[in-house]
Protein backbone atom coordinates (compact mmCIF):
# COMPACT_ATOMS: atom_id res chain seq x y z
CA UNK A 1 0.00 0.00 0.00
CA UNK A 2 1.04 4.08 -0.14
CA UNK A 3 0.40 3.78 3.54
CA UNK A 4 3.88 1.44 4.40
CA UNK A 5 2.07 -1.18 6.02
CA UNK A 6 0.38 -4.12 4.66
CA UNK A 7 -3.33 -5.73 4.11
CA UNK A 8 -4.61 -9.13 5.11
CA UNK A 9 -4.04 -10.58 1.85
CA UNK A 10 -0.75 -8.70 1.09
CA UNK A 11 0.29 -10.93 4.52
CA UNK A 12 -1.25 -13.92 3.41
CA UNK A 13 0.85 -13.95 0.53
CA UNK A 14 4.28 -13.06 2.25
CA UNK A 15 3.43 -16.29 4.36
CA UNK A 16 2.48 -18.39 1.65
CA UNK A 17 5.68 -17.62 -0.26
CA UNK A 18 7.95 -18.00 2.58
CA UNK A 19 6.38 -21.77 3.38
CA UNK A 20 6.76 -22.74 -0.21
CA UNK A 21 10.36 -21.58 -0.50
CA UNK A 22 11.43 -23.22 3.04
CA UNK A 23 9.31 -26.85 1.36
CA UNK A 24 11.24 -26.97 -1.53
CA UNK A 25 14.16 -25.66 -0.70
CA UNK A 26 16.20 -29.09 -0.57
CA UNK A 27 14.82 -29.74 -3.51
CA UNK A 28 15.10 -26.69 -5.36
CA UNK A 29 17.69 -27.64 -7.78
CA UNK A 30 16.45 -30.95 -9.17
CA UNK A 31 13.02 -29.67 -9.60
CA UNK A 32 14.57 -26.27 -11.89
CA UNK A 33 16.20 -29.03 -13.90
CA UNK A 34 13.07 -31.36 -14.24
CA UNK A 35 10.28 -28.86 -14.87
CA UNK A 36 12.18 -27.10 -17.72
CA UNK A 37 14.12 -29.95 -19.20
CA UNK A 38 17.14 -28.07 -18.42
CA UNK A 39 16.46 -25.22 -20.45
CA UNK A 40 16.41 -22.55 -17.33
CA UNK A 41 19.98 -23.07 -17.65
CA UNK A 42 19.94 -21.20 -21.10
CA UNK A 43 17.60 -18.89 -19.66
CA UNK A 44 20.26 -17.88 -16.94
CA UNK A 45 23.37 -17.74 -19.57
CA UNK A 46 21.39 -15.74 -21.49
CA UNK A 47 20.88 -13.12 -18.27
CA UNK A 48 24.27 -13.58 -17.80
CA UNK A 49 25.57 -12.22 -20.91
CA UNK A 50 23.31 -9.37 -20.79
CA UNK A 51 24.56 -8.19 -17.45
CA UNK A 52 28.28 -7.79 -18.66
CA UNK A 53 29.64 -7.84 -15.31
CA UNK A 54 33.46 -6.87 -15.73
CA UNK A 55 36.56 -7.29 -13.00
CA UNK A 56 35.69 -4.98 -9.63
CA UNK A 57 32.36 -4.44 -10.39
CA UNK A 58 29.07 -5.03 -7.26
CA UNK A 59 26.37 -7.09 -8.46
CA UNK A 60 23.19 -7.97 -6.52
CA UNK A 61 21.60 -11.41 -7.18
CA UNK A 62 18.41 -10.52 -5.23
CA UNK A 63 15.87 -13.29 -4.78
CA UNK A 64 19.09 -15.48 -5.45
CA UNK A 65 17.99 -18.37 -4.23
CA UNK A 66 20.44 -21.37 -4.28
CA UNK A 67 23.26 -18.95 -6.11
CA UNK A 68 23.32 -19.88 -10.06
CA UNK A 69 23.80 -16.79 -11.00
CA UNK A 70 25.73 -15.92 -8.31
CA UNK A 71 28.04 -18.65 -8.82
CA UNK A 72 28.70 -17.17 -12.27
CA UNK A 73 29.06 -13.29 -11.42
CA UNK A 74 31.48 -14.36 -8.52
CA UNK A 75 34.03 -15.33 -11.46
CA UNK A 76 33.12 -12.66 -13.62
CA UNK A 77 33.77 -9.94 -11.36
CA UNK A 78 37.18 -11.21 -9.86
CA UNK A 79 38.81 -10.87 -6.07
CA UNK A 80 38.26 -6.62 -6.22
CA UNK A 81 34.79 -7.29 -7.54
CA UNK A 82 32.06 -8.16 -5.15
CA UNK A 83 28.53 -10.31 -5.55
CA UNK A 84 25.82 -10.32 -2.76
CA UNK A 85 23.31 -12.86 -3.21
CA UNK A 86 20.10 -11.32 -0.97
CA UNK A 87 17.29 -13.47 -0.37
CA UNK A 88 14.08 -13.39 1.81
CA UNK A 89 14.54 -16.87 3.02
CA UNK A 90 16.93 -18.24 5.29
CA UNK A 91 16.31 -22.11 4.18
CA UNK A 92 16.97 -21.39 0.08
CA UNK A 93 20.05 -18.86 1.67
CA UNK A 94 21.43 -21.89 3.73
CA UNK A 95 21.42 -24.03 0.54
CA UNK A 96 22.93 -21.93 -1.44
CA UNK A 97 25.46 -20.85 0.82
CA UNK A 98 26.49 -24.90 1.22
CA UNK A 99 26.53 -25.32 -2.70
CA UNK A 100 28.63 -22.34 -3.52
CA UNK A 101 31.36 -23.25 -0.93
CA UNK A 102 31.46 -26.97 -2.15
CA UNK A 103 32.43 -25.49 -5.55
CA UNK A 104 35.07 -23.17 -3.61
CA UNK A 105 33.44 -20.04 -4.40
CA UNK A 106 33.74 -17.68 -1.24
CA UNK A 107 36.05 -14.94 -1.00
CA UNK A 108 34.16 -12.23 -3.11
CA UNK A 109 31.02 -13.05 -2.06
CA UNK A 110 28.35 -12.22 0.90
CA UNK A 111 24.68 -13.75 1.85
CA UNK A 112 22.00 -11.27 3.31
CA UNK A 113 18.43 -11.62 4.43
CA UNK A 114 16.36 -9.08 3.08
CA UNK A 115 13.25 -8.33 1.67
CA UNK A 116 13.24 -6.92 -1.96
CA UNK A 117 10.37 -4.13 -1.31
CA UNK A 118 12.96 -2.93 1.22
CA UNK A 119 16.67 -3.49 0.14
CA UNK A 120 19.29 -2.89 3.65
CA UNK A 121 21.59 -1.30 0.93
CA UNK A 122 22.76 2.30 0.78
CA UNK A 123 21.81 4.29 -2.48
CA UNK A 124 24.04 4.26 -5.47
CA UNK A 125 25.88 1.27 -4.75
CA UNK A 126 26.01 -1.64 -7.06
CA UNK A 127 26.28 -1.80 -11.28
CA UNK A 128 24.25 -4.46 -11.56
CA UNK A 129 21.23 -5.94 -9.91
CA UNK A 130 19.96 -9.22 -11.22
CA UNK A 131 16.18 -10.81 -9.73
CA UNK A 132 15.49 -14.09 -11.47
CA UNK A 133 12.39 -16.12 -11.40
CA UNK A 134 11.75 -13.78 -7.41
CA UNK A 135 9.81 -10.81 -8.80
CA UNK A 136 6.86 -12.52 -9.18
CA UNK A 137 6.81 -13.70 -5.49
CA UNK A 138 7.24 -10.32 -4.20
CA UNK A 139 4.05 -8.82 -2.66
CA UNK A 140 4.82 -5.18 -3.94
CA UNK A 141 6.55 -5.46 -6.93
CA UNK A 142 6.45 -1.32 -7.08
CA UNK A 143 8.12 -1.01 -4.13
CA UNK A 144 10.84 -3.68 -5.19
CA UNK A 145 11.44 -2.08 -8.19
CA UNK A 146 11.85 1.14 -6.57
CA UNK A 147 13.89 -0.28 -4.09
CA UNK A 148 16.27 -1.85 -7.09
CA UNK A 149 16.55 1.25 -8.81
CA UNK A 150 17.61 3.22 -5.22
CA UNK A 151 20.51 1.07 -4.93
CA UNK A 152 21.64 1.15 -8.00
CA UNK A 153 24.66 3.12 -9.35
CA UNK A 154 23.89 6.04 -11.85
CA UNK A 155 24.40 3.84 -15.22
CA UNK A 156 23.88 0.75 -13.26
CA UNK A 157 21.65 -1.81 -15.14
CA UNK A 158 18.73 -4.14 -13.68
CA UNK A 159 17.30 -6.91 -15.10
CA UNK A 160 14.72 -8.68 -14.48
CA UNK A 161 14.45 -12.79 -15.63
CA UNK A 162 10.73 -14.04 -15.03
CA UNK A 163 7.86 -16.11 -16.44
CA UNK A 164 6.11 -14.32 -19.05
CA UNK A 165 3.24 -14.70 -21.54
CA UNK A 166 3.59 -17.08 -24.85
CA UNK A 167 3.78 -15.36 -27.66
CA UNK A 168 1.35 -17.91 -29.63
CA UNK A 169 -1.66 -19.31 -28.97
CA UNK A 170 -0.39 -22.91 -29.65
CA UNK A 171 2.63 -22.53 -27.13
CA UNK A 172 0.29 -21.02 -24.42
CA UNK A 173 -2.17 -24.01 -24.41
CA UNK A 174 0.88 -26.62 -24.12
CA UNK A 175 2.64 -24.63 -21.35
CA UNK A 176 -1.17 -23.99 -19.21
CA UNK A 177 -1.65 -27.76 -19.26
CA UNK A 178 2.25 -28.39 -18.33
CA UNK A 179 2.20 -25.85 -15.58
CA UNK A 180 -1.28 -26.92 -14.18
CA UNK A 181 -1.37 -30.78 -14.48
CA UNK A 182 1.98 -31.87 -14.57
CA UNK A 183 3.88 -29.88 -13.15
CA UNK A 184 2.15 -30.30 -9.74
CA UNK A 185 2.10 -34.13 -10.39
CA UNK A 186 5.79 -33.85 -10.47
CA UNK A 187 6.08 -31.92 -7.31
CA UNK A 188 4.25 -34.16 -5.92
CA UNK A 189 6.54 -37.44 -7.13
CA UNK A 190 9.41 -35.84 -6.76
CA UNK A 191 8.60 -33.50 -3.62
CA UNK A 192 5.74 -34.66 -1.95
CA UNK A 193 4.39 -31.36 -2.17
CA UNK A 194 1.86 -30.44 -4.66
CA UNK A 195 0.33 -28.18 -2.86
CA UNK A 196 3.59 -25.92 -3.44
CA UNK A 197 4.35 -26.33 -7.28
CA UNK A 198 0.26 -25.54 -8.03
CA UNK A 199 1.13 -21.97 -5.95
CA UNK A 200 4.05 -21.38 -8.71
CA UNK A 201 2.09 -22.52 -11.29
CA UNK A 202 -0.71 -20.03 -10.26
CA UNK A 203 1.79 -17.80 -9.21
CA UNK A 204 3.29 -17.72 -13.20
CA UNK A 205 -0.28 -17.12 -14.27
CA UNK A 206 -1.55 -13.74 -12.74
CA UNK A 207 2.38 -12.07 -13.01
CA UNK A 208 2.20 -8.91 -15.43
CA UNK A 209 2.72 -9.81 -19.23
CA UNK A 210 5.63 -8.01 -20.86
CA UNK A 211 4.60 -4.81 -21.55
CA UNK A 212 2.89 -4.40 -18.06
CA UNK A 213 6.56 -5.63 -16.17
CA UNK A 214 8.43 -2.80 -19.02
CA UNK A 215 5.84 0.19 -17.73
CA UNK A 216 6.02 -1.00 -14.07
CA UNK A 217 10.05 -0.50 -14.53
CA UNK A 218 9.59 2.99 -16.26
CA UNK A 219 6.99 3.90 -13.44
CA UNK A 220 9.85 3.50 -10.73
CA UNK A 221 12.11 5.52 -12.83
CA UNK A 222 14.08 2.93 -14.47
CA UNK A 223 14.92 4.19 -18.03
CA UNK A 224 15.63 2.59 -21.91
CA UNK A 225 13.80 -0.39 -20.94
CA UNK A 226 13.49 -3.29 -23.32
CA UNK A 227 12.98 -6.94 -23.22
CA UNK A 228 13.98 -9.78 -25.31
CA UNK A 229 11.51 -12.77 -25.25
CA UNK A 230 13.02 -16.19 -24.70
CA UNK A 231 11.23 -20.08 -25.47
CA UNK A 232 8.03 -17.90 -27.14
CA UNK A 233 7.74 -15.63 -24.23
CA UNK A 234 7.40 -18.74 -21.68
CA UNK A 235 10.15 -16.25 -20.29
CA UNK A 236 11.13 -12.55 -20.81
CA UNK A 237 14.23 -10.64 -19.78
CA UNK A 238 13.67 -7.17 -19.09
CA UNK A 239 16.48 -4.53 -18.81
CA UNK A 240 16.70 -1.24 -17.62
CA UNK A 241 19.43 1.60 -16.48
CA UNK A 242 19.74 3.86 -13.59
CA UNK A 243 20.70 7.22 -15.30
N1 LIG B 1 17.10 -16.65 -8.48
C1 LIG B 1 17.08 -18.07 -8.16
C2 LIG B 1 17.01 -18.86 -9.43
O1 LIG B 1 16.78 -18.27 -10.48
O2 LIG B 1 17.17 -20.08 -9.38
C3 LIG B 1 15.93 -18.42 -7.21
C4 LIG B 1 14.55 -18.17 -7.72
S1 LIG B 1 13.29 -18.80 -6.67
C5 LIG B 1 12.05 -19.32 -7.82
C6 LIG B 1 12.55 -17.36 -5.99
C7 LIG B 1 13.27 -16.81 -4.77
O3 LIG B 1 12.69 -15.55 -4.42
C8 LIG B 1 13.17 -17.68 -3.52
O4 LIG B 1 14.44 -18.03 -3.07
C9 LIG B 1 12.42 -16.79 -2.53
O5 LIG B 1 12.79 -16.99 -1.19
C10 LIG B 1 12.78 -15.40 -3.02
N2 LIG B 1 11.88 -14.34 -2.59
C11 LIG B 1 10.53 -14.36 -2.54
N3 LIG B 1 10.03 -13.20 -2.10
C12 LIG B 1 11.11 -12.39 -1.87
C13 LIG B 1 11.25 -11.05 -1.39
N4 LIG B 1 10.19 -10.31 -1.09
N5 LIG B 1 12.50 -10.54 -1.26
C14 LIG B 1 13.58 -11.29 -1.57
N6 LIG B 1 13.51 -12.57 -2.03
C15 LIG B 1 12.29 -13.11 -2.16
Amino acid sequence: THFGYKTVEQEKKADLVADVFHSVAAKYDIMNDVMSFGVHRLWKRLTIETAGARPGMKVLDLAGGTGDLTAKFSQLVGDKGEVVLADINDSMLKVGRAKLRDRGIVSNVKYVQANAEALPFPDNHFDIITIAFGLRNVTDKDAALRSMRRVLKPGGKLLVLEFSKPQHEIMRKVYDTYSFKIIPKMGQLITQDADSYEYLAESIRVHPDQETLKQMMIDAGLEQVEYTNMTDGVVALHKGYKF
